[in-house]
């Protein structure tokens, strides 16, 4: 493996969606960008647009009105399209589950997007930041998987 390879296999470009959070996510979240975990060391960034996005990092309860958005961000990042749920609520809808604005959760919209779609659950209300960053480490090596190219998780030489 050449040295470009083994950077880009450390590389993941992330944009943050939040579909209906209640704001209790978003500092696990800045956490991950502040100087005790700051993953930009580790080749990871937040980026602007899904297009420019290796993963969607979805924090919130996905509601009637965010689905369709959401699902326009999913087909929006290249393929293969990997969705961190972060968050009980992206994860299992927490407190909202059974709620008539609530229908789905945040795996199933996605799914009816991309059935290949590759999605990581981190747990917690709120999730701890390490979870998160383990979280995606798992989505790396799921991408990695799925990646032709230089991201396959080819032997090294
Ligand atoms: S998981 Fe907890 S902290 Fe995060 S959006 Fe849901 S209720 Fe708020």
């Amino acid at each position: 493996m050449t040295a470009a390879e083994k950077a880009l296999l450390r590389s993941l470009w992330l944009y943050p969606a939040d579909v209906g959070s209640c704001g209790g996510c978003a500092p696990a979240l800045l956490e991950l960008l502040a100087p005790r975990l700051d993953i930009e060391r580790l080749g990871l960034a937040v980026v602007d647009s899904p297009r420019h996005a290796d993963a969607l990092l979805v924090t919130g309860v996905c509601t009637r009105q965010s689905a369709p958005r959401l699902q326009e961000l999913c087909r929006a990042v290249p393929a293969p399209r990997v969705v961190l749920a972060v968050g009980a609520c992206a994860v299992s809808q927490g407190v909202f589950a059974g709620g008539y604005n609530a229908p789905r959760t945040v795996e199933e919209v996605v799914r009816a997007a991309d059935p290949e779609a590759i999605v990581v659950h981190v747990p917690g209300c709120p999730p701890r930041p390490e979870a998160i960053l383990l979280g995606i480490s798992r989505a790396m090596e799921a991408l990695a998987a799925a990646r032709p190219g230089p991201r396959a998780g080819r032997a090294a030489p």
